[in-house]
């Protein structure tokens, strides 16, 4: 008890109680009601003065500040920790630390990171199983996001919802529970910001290059808000025309937006933007809970071009630190940081470059292009006879012509076993999973497990080609979308009122984000969600 209440002073009385009122209080509930007063004085003031405390805590955070640094493997904390002295230093120091956070399923990239973050699902789950699939029903490529059936708002094109999502996330439970509370997704990519955001969200923007501003979708609203309207009218995205950074110099035509993407000025304008978002929305000044869900993308694109062992990455994540510095000092002037969560994770981590990795005798290398695909084509093909057995584009995840199946009156899961077995003589083709292995849980647990975790029978493919450790498609830079730890260990960092601060090194899944929001906020759990409470950093 007296050391309870020692924690709840030091935190501001802000803190949430832990258990100690007996055996039937979890933990981690904000609201205790199960207290006895049947003891001393002494002991009755102390219950009072917990009561007082528990009162003090029941009104939750003004503002849940949920944060994804595009491709920031947990290593980029550590190996690059002696040069953060600002955001990262104190999610470091001030937070939750998960030092063995890592993704469950196939595959590692933005999409499913995104979706996950905020619903604690799987894509098994979630039905978001990548950045893009082939849709059998139009016999296109979709995005996770791409929705032609609402317009873009900013620019001209096709608009995007999350639609494709099939389950809800923090944000949709939040609105569902509390009618005040406003949530709202920002970041460079259109799924970055609107699948951690969900379906209720107030609005979702994202950057688009060919305009040079911030965009959205009448999914969300008829137009633009004008606070959204004016920042663009501004041009902020100009002022980054002909800036440096190492021995990089950004274009100072139009061709600025694109290369800003790339560089760590690109967090910058996300950045400024999410600070007007904060103002103009009042967002964590109003009397709810409000969840801002951002993500900083340029991360991403300098690690893809460069690599996790780069100058480049190094540089970026040094930056990526000082605008988190800006932004919690933002914050706490707007809001008052003893009035914010921040959740801080990646999407995916990252894998070496082949070369680099070569170079100081670590395995890997290039997989040429087209070279599984023309190996099943071709034993099809010699089994079957000519036809287009395969219709995706996709060098890893094959989609086949089951209309040619059925006219040659074929089994299906015997033309993915000739396909896999093609695809598995093909040197340093790791794994081969087929639509009947996935249907039927016929996997191994350490790499099948998680490709399991990432099938949705009506989207996935049916066949999946997995490559050995650090082989990668591309004859440059580097990619994502393993299940080794190079791409599926990534920071979890909670960090505000009602968090206990320390290190915590037991595995955790990224699925346990959502559900212990959920728990700490009081609301459903997402619907998908998959992920288990990370009771232990609760007070
Ligand atoms: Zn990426």
């Amino acid at each position: 008890m007296v050391a309870n209440l020692g924690r709840s002073r030091l935190l501001g009385g802000q803190s949430r109680l832990k258990a100690g009122c007996g055996q039937n209080c979890p933990p981690h509930r904000p609201y205790h009601k199960r207290i006895m007063l049947k003891s001393s004085g002494v002991r009755r003031a102390a219950v009072l003065a917990i009561l007082c405390a528990a009162q003090m805590w029941a009104a939750p955070p003004k503002l849940v500040v949920a944060i994804v640094v595009d491709q920031f493997r947990y290593d980029y904390l550590t190996r690059f920790r002696a040069s953060y002295h600002a955001g990262f230093e104190r999610l470091l120091t001030k937070g939750a630390v998960f030092t063995n956070a890592r993704y469950e399923q196939y595959p590692t990239v933005t999409a499913v990171g995104h979706s996950t973050f905020m619903s604690g699902a799987t894509p098994s789950m979630s039905g978001i199983i990548g950045n893009e699939w082939y849709d059998r029903e139009t016999g296109k490529t979709v995005t996770s996001v791409s929705d032609d059936s609402v317009k873009l708002l900013g620019a001209a094109g096709d608009g995007a919802s999350p639609k494709r999502m099939l389950v809800s996330t923090i944000g949709d439970e939040l609105k569902i529970a509390r009618a005040g509370s406003k949530v709202i997704g920002i970041s460079l990519k259109d799924r970055s910001a609107i699948l951690p955001a969900g379906h209720m969200a107030d609005g979702a923007y994202w950057f688009d290059p060919r305009a040079g501003s911030f965009v959205s979708s009448a999914f969300y609203f008829a137009e633009l808000p004008a606070w959204v309207a004016a920042y663009n009218a501004a041009r902020p995205a100009d002022g980054f025309r002909g800036a440096h950074w190492l021995d990089h110099v950004l274009p100072s035509d139009a061709a600025v937006y694109a290369a800003l993407e790339g560089s760590p000025y690109g967090n910058d304008l996300v950045e400024s933007f999410v600070e007007r978002a904060v103002q103009a929305e009042k967002l964590g000044q109003r009397d709810a809970t409000d969840l801002l869900a951002v993500s900083f993308s340029a991360n991403d694109y300098v690690g893809h071009a460069a690599g996790p062992d780069s100058p480049e990455v190094k540089e970026v994540s040094i930056q990526t630190d000082k605008v988190f510095g800006k932004l919690f000092n933002f914050l706490d002037k707007a809001v008052g940081m003893a009035n914010v969560l921040v959740i801080l994770t990646a999407d995916h981590g990252v894998a070496p470059v082949p070369e680099v990795n070569a170079a100081r005798k670590m395995p890997g290398g290039r997989m040429p292009a087209g070279v599984v695909r023309k190996a099943v084509e071709t034993a099809l093909i010699d089994k079957y006879g000519a036809g287009q057995w395969i219709l995706s584009p996709s060098d890893v995840a094959f989609y086949f012509n089951r209309e040619l199946i059925r006219q040659k009156k074929l089994d299906a899961a015997e033309v993915e076993r000739t396909a896999a077995d093609a695809a598995r003589a093909v040197a340093h083709v790791f794994r081969v999973y087929t639509r009947e292995m996935l249907m039927h849980g016929a996997v191994d647990p350490e790499v099948g497990s998680q490709v399991m975790n990432g099938f949705y029978a009506p989207r996935s493919p049916d066949v999946y080609v997995l490559l050995e450790p650090y082989w990668l498609y591309g004859s440059k830079g580097t990619t994502h979308s393993t299940t080794f730890s190079y791409d599926a260990h990534v920071p979890v960092i909670f960090m505000g009122p009602g968090i206990k601060p320390g290190r915590f090194n037991r595995q955790i899944s990224v699925n346990d984000v959502a559900p212990t929001l959920a728990t700490y906020l009081d609301i459903e759990t997402p619907s998908g969600s998959v992920g288990r409470c990370l009771a232990e950093i609760l007070f």
